[in-house]
């Protein structure tokens, strides 16, 4: 799994995460849930070493993968990011590219090894719960599909490179309720095999679709904090902090 200890992150000056603490495990959807500008997509792009393209960012703490850190020195970016995933709020398939250089778009810069790519593109398709809208129009430019459908085909990118992590920034905010529903489906069944973290405004989503939620506050222009974690029941039905059961309630 992916272990994150002590994490703070800065822009300049300004510090937006305070010593967040969070175990996410193989197995298991992790929602990361808080009102806006809390430090949730700052806390994704730590960790899978997105942040330090920032140019004014800066961090401290520790990021582990399967006990390794991610950021120790000699450590390939590369690597990281193929075994860490992201998938973002605005799908962004290349527009003009055709569906299926879209999903192998990744494997160069990954320098795996794939003995026969149409295998693998239509099952990472299948897994994207894209292939049987898309199965006969391959070569159709990523651009053609409809906004859901991008964001499936965004899914099938990431996991052609075999990732252990995916990390989703608001995947579904951009998309109608049908293909949000399609996209949950998706993320519970890709739960079994790959560690995802899912970042979602929508409390009903992160009911539906976490086994563990964090709770992330930013008080008063203090930096953000984890204010609470745990399995998804307890956060929702039996949270230990008033400011957990506020929000979750929608009382901000
Ligand atoms: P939202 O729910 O609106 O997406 P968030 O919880 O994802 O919010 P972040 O985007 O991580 O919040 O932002 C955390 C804080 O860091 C905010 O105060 C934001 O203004 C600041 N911030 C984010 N990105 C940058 C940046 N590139 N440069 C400077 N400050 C930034
Ligand atoms: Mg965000």
């Amino acid at each position: 799994g992916l272990v994150a200890t002590d994490v703070s992150a800065w822009f300049g000056e300004r510090k937006v995460l305070d010593r967040v603490g969070l175990a996410m495990e193989p197995g298991r959807v992790t929602a990361l849930i808080g009102p806006s500008g809390c430090g949730k997509s700052t806390f994704l792009r730590i960790l899978n070493r997105m942040h330090e393209l920032i140019p004014s960012a800066s961090l401290a703490g520790e990021v582990a993968l399967d006990g390794e850190d991610i950021y120790a020195p000699g450590r390939r970016i590369t690597e990281v990011r193929r075994r860490i995933g992201m998938v973002f709020q605005k799908p962004n398939p290349f527009p003009t590219m055709s569906i299926y250089d879209n999903v192998t778009s990744g494997l160069k810069l990954s320098g795996l090894k794939t003995p026969d790519k149409d295998a693998l593109v239509e099952q990472c398709l299948r897994r994207a719960g894209l292939w049987n809208e898309v199965e006969k129009r391959l070569r159709a430019p990523g651009g053609a599909l409809s906004g859901g459908q991008q964001q499936r085909l965004c899914i099938a990118r990431s996991l052609a490179v075999s990732p252990e992590v995916l990390l989703m920034d608001e995947p579904c905010s951009a998309l109608d309720p049908t293909s949000t529903r399609r996209i949950e489906e998706t993320i519970g069944e890709l739960a079994a095999e790959v560690t995802i973290v899912i970042v979602t405004h929508n409390m009903q989503q992160a009911h539906r679709v976490s086994d563990t939620c964090a709770f992330f506050l930013a008080e008063q222009d203090t930096p953000g904090r984890i204010v609470e974690s745990g399995p998804t029941s307890e956060i929702f039905d039996n949270p230990a902090d008033p400011r957990t059961a506020d929000y979750v309630n929608g009382r901000f």
